[in-house]
């Protein structure tokens, strides 16, 4: 995923200027040259969760691009009007169909080379049953060797679900805040 950027005035349609504000500011954004609209580009949350069941996570075999028929946890932008914990909700929703109960934070992705941060809660599965939407053509449980680890979709998933296994192990679910650069 490249990094955002802004082309054109969102107030006025204007093609923008990128230069280093004349307001004390440090950093070159996107300004209107005929308006003077500063537009800020900030990280972006994507929110998730770790489905699991016993020994097992559930992944979701993405039907839609980037990363086509690659494999990962529940999670998406975080929408407007919700909490963290709603949206992970919402996408292990929209994304698994499964039952699950919210549980504890989990992981914490910063990545800023794409300006986004990735946040996985884990959420204990209440059934074996899915019903995927449209933007997964599979949901299936997983133990960790059956993980296809050369197929998932994205570092965060990978190390999320390696963190995951590993407290497993040790009988004791952390909190981890881990920094993604490439
Ligand atoms: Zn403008």
């Amino acid at each position: 995923m490249v990094p955002r950027s802004v082309k054109h005035c969102r107030n006025c349609g204007v093609a923008v200027e990128h230069r280093v504000p004349d307001d004390g500011d440090t950093r070159e954004r996107a300004i209107c040259p005929a308006c003077g609209t500063i537009h800020y580009l900030n990280p972006l949350l994507v929110v998730g969760t770790v489905p699991y069941l016993d020994d097992k996570v559930l992944l979701c075999k993405r039907a839609i691009e980037p990363r086509w028929g690659k494999w990962t946890l529940p999670a998406g932008f975080m929408e407007m009007g919700e909490t963290v914990s709603e949206g992970a909700a919402r996408e292990t929703d929209e994304e698994a169909g499964a039952q699950i109960e919210m549980g504890p934070f989990f992981s914490f992705m910063s990545i800023p080379s794409i300006g986004q941060v990735h946040v996985f809660f884990l959420a204990r599965l209440l059934s074996e049953r899915f019903d995927p939407g449209v933007e997964t053509a599979e949901a299936r449980l997983f133990t960790e060797a059956e993980v296809p680890w050369e197929e998932l979709a994205f570092t965060a998933v990978r190390e999320t679900l390696r963190r995951f296994f590993d407290d497993q192990r040790r009988g004791a679910y952390g909190v981890h805040d881990v920094d993604i650069r490439r």
